[in-house]
């Protein structure tokens, strides 16, 4: 088994973006600013979460192991600006990568989402206003996660596989 150890950008919205309602159904990702494309993520965190790729089948485990950088209290990187230095498989998602990333994002990723569908689901925070809402129905890692940080011995990770899916680069 090959870990993956994967985190990209963390929700951040201001009142800016807020007033500019709908950007993200009137313009198209290359002219996104960069507030409006990082306040597309959610802040669900799930990308935090370590996974485990078999190397003959290429099937992808996810465990509910979160990046010892990721604070649980909140689903922020707390080392962000260094994130892809300290930890190279984190991957910074663009516009421009965006597509070439979706076998490793889960598929409530928010920018899965409005790639796939052409909108944002109503539990995102810039439709409903709160990170409540997607935290109460499971879309967080809020109550889920542990840190990598409690972690002894990289063999624990298969004891804290939640879910795996056949790799699918389609
Ligand atoms: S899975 Fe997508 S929406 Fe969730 S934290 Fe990662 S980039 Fe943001």
């Amino acid at each position: 088994m090959m870990k993956i150890h994967y985190n990209v950008d963390l929700y951040q919205v201001t009142r800016g973006l807020m007033a500019d309602k709908n950007f993200w159904k009137n313009i198209s990702f290359n002219e996104f600013s960069p507030q409006q494309w990082e306040s597309i993520c959610d802040g669900c965190g799930r990308c935090c979460l370590i996974k485990l790729q078999d190397e003959e089948t290429d099937q992808i485990c996810t465990t509910n192991v979160a990046c010892r950088y990721l604070d649980l209290e909140n689903n922020h990187c707390t080392k962000y600006l260094e994130r892809t230095t300290l930890v190279p498989s984190c991957v910074k998602l663009t516009p421009e990568n965006l597509s070439e990333q979706f076998y490793y994002m889960p598929q409530s990723c928010s920018y899965r989402l409005l790639y796939e569908t052409g909108d944002l689901p109503e539990w995102h925070p810039l439709k409903s206003g709160s990170h409540s809402q997607m935290n109460e129905m499971g879309i967080s890692i809020q109550y889920l996660a542990v840190s990598e940080a409690t972690i002894e011995d990289e063999e624990q990770l298969f004891d804290h596989i939640i879910d795996c899916e056949e790799f699918d680069d389609e």
